[in-house]
């Protein structure tokens, strides 16, 4: 695993991204869907953390331009550079729903694809964030793609709720309950149907 820290990551930070990015590489998918195999490939062995590392090779610990509702993010456009903030630290959640972050954030490093800019929430978006609890209207925190960040996050822990072999009881619902979640964010609906349709498959 290649990830450089930045000096001002806690230590302990430092370690659970590790961790985190550990427990992902030791996923085991009896299957994948269809998406998954499109966006990270097949369910061989390593897959989605090749898939992570050919993206990320930083990690920060920062503001994400000051933001109080930010959790994570990526500031420039060709960086290979993750950034996480004090929600991300201070607001506790399972490890499944931080992998969903930090994969999250490396689909914004493809410069290529524009790092995959959300779309406005309308005004009557009711849906809040899993994350911080905050209202999301008005807010760049919706998708109108099933590739962006929040379609692609919520591929992945979707099969990790119905496929994973070695996974427990407890990691396979948590990967549920944030799929379903991170799902919401996706306001176009033949997206939208086309994810739902992938947790079906
Ligand atoms: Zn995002």
């Amino acid at each position: 695993m290649g990830l450089e820290f930045d000096p001002g990551v806690p230590f302990f930070l430092k370690e659970q991204v590790e961790g985190d990015l550990q427990f992902a590489d030791s996923v085991r998918n009896t299957r994948v869907s269809k998406l998954h195999r499109e966006i990270f490939g097949s369910a061989g062995q390593g897959e989605a953390l090749r898939w992570f590392d050919s993206r990320v090779s930083y990690f920060g610990y920062g503001d994400c331009g000051g933001s109080a509702t930010a959790v994570a993010c990526v500031q420039g456009r060709n960086d290979r550079k993750i950034w996480v903030t004090r929600n991300y630290v201070e607001i506790e959640h399972p490890q499944v729903a931080r992998v969903m972050t930090l994969f999250h954030e490396a689909r914004h490093t493809e410069g290529h694809r524009r790092n995959w800019p959300h779309s406005r929430c309308s005004p009557f978006f009711k849906h809040k964030s899993i994350w911080t609890g905050s209202d999301l209207r008005w807010h760049f925190a919706c998708d109108r793609t099933e590739y962006g960040s929040y379609g692609s996050a919520s591929v992945l822990l979707n099969n990790i709720s119905r496929f994973c072999s070695n996974c427990t009881e407890k990691v396979r619902r948590d990967a549920a309950i944030y799929s379903e979640d991170q799902v919401k964010r996706i306001v176009r609906r033949s997206a939208s149907l086309r994810l739902k349709a992938d947790f079906r498959e």
